[in-house]
């Protein structure tokens, strides 16, 4: 079955009716469970499961999940973007073609120097980020980016435009063993509302592009939900089905899941829901319990505060170090490029240290490839 078709059963449920429906011995029975249904999930997405006495217990089940099958571990990379052109119109982004930004894309020469800056940081990941621009940054370009970067990194992760298999074999060739792709809203009429213009419109060609990236070979596949564009538990709720689709489907392919929630960007953009800190524990303590062996991205749009705190909720994987703009390290050239605010501004080491404080152990590098 399609991963279309698995989201299309739902399409006539009516979720707030479930949720209001949710009694205490559902949300218990649902905790009791080793292994969760679609069902179990829903239940632990409601309101009812988000009181205190419940979300304490999904967070104690989160930990030793997480301790169980990470250890007490938090992987470090940083992200690297090299170019801000789009060809895309989303209502939400700082990078949409409309904005007046000052665009760029960085020379190859340009990309070898903020890799080393980055080296030099001693992070081991890197995440490689353009905008959505096939004309700027061509097939060509992203190998040679890439290339470089191998050369200084043990692990080169994407996020850039989603294509076919044959172009994702061709970065994983040289060297690139993850990527990152966040369908924004699994909601069909929320995202032709927010995507406004270019080859992004295409809902069907983006849900299928991490399952293109999986059967091309990338040993990590890292999907989310853009947390504020619509109701928040089912775009939790289908970003876990779609892990889940992954998992079945590419057993030896790792997947990670992220929960960005919107954050400011260039164009004034106010999303329809807001996700306050309680229910994005919430979300977070039910994508572990749901998928034990998933990793959890936490990104630097959120605080360094509430960063420290989800530290033993289930998290395994942090940005650090972070600018969000082209040519933001060694080129020094942050201001008014950049994709969205960041929250948490701490260093590299800082973060570092962060982790080790909370008794757990900072992992720079956990992957090197021998062919
Ligand atoms: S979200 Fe991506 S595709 Fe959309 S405008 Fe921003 S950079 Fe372009």
């Amino acid at each position: 079955m399609s991963l279309y078709s698995i989201i299309d059963r739902y399409r006539e449920v009516d979720f707030a009716g479930f949720f209001a429906g949710v009694t205490d011995e559902m949300v218990e029975r649902s905790l009791a469970r080793d292994t969760l249904s679609a069902s179990d999930l829903l239940v632990l997405l409601s309101p009812k499961a988000g009181e205190g006495r419940y979300l304490e217990a999904m967070a104690r089940k989160a930990q030793r999940l997480t301790v169980q099958h990470f250890g007490r571990t938090i992987q470090l990379f940083i992200p690297l973007y090299i170019s801000n052109y789009c060809a895309n119109q989303c209502a939400y982004c700082g990078f949409n073609r409309r904005n007046p930004i000052h665009r760029q894309v960085l020379s190859l020469a340009e990309i070898e120097t903020e890799a080393r800056a980055i080296a030099a940081t001693g992070m081991q990941h890197v995440l490689m980020l353009t905008g959505e621009s096939q004309a700027h940054t061509p097939m060509d370009y992203l190998t040679r980016a890439a290339e470089i970067l191998k050369r200084h990194f043990a692990s080169v992760a994407i996020e850039i435009f989603p294509m076919d298999t044959a172009d994702y074999r061709r970065l994983q060739g040289v060297g690139v063993d993850g990527m990152t792709l966040f369908q924004e809203t699994y909601d069909e009429e929320v995202y032709a509302r927010v995507h406004l213009a270019g080859r992004k419109t295409d809902y069907h060609y983006r849900l299928t592009a991490p399952e293109r990236g999986a059967a091309a070979g990338f040993r990590m596949i890292n999907i989310g939900a853009l947390l504020g564009l619509a109701e928040p538990r089912r775009e939790v709720f289908f970003t876990a089905l779609h892990g889940r689709y992954l998992e079945d489907t590419f057993p030896d392919t790792e997947v990670s899941f992220s929960l960005p929630r919107f954050n400011e960007a260039e164009g004034h953009f106010r999303p329809d829901f807001q996700v306050d800190d309680r229910a994005f524990v919430q979300f977070l303590t039910a994508l572990r319990l749901f998928s034990p062996r998933a990793g959890i991205t936490i990104s630097t749009r959120e605080t360094a505060g509430f960063r420290d705190r989800l530290l033993a909720l289930g998290a395994t994987r942090y940005s650090a170090g972070s600018s969000t703009g082209v040519g933001g390290y060694a080129l020094g050239r942050i201001a008014e490029n950049r994709q969205f605010e960041i929250a948490d501004g701490r260093s590299v080491t800082e973060v570092a240290a962060m982790i080790i404080a909370h008794g757990y152990q900072p992992v720079f590098k956990d992957w090197d490839s021998i062919q």
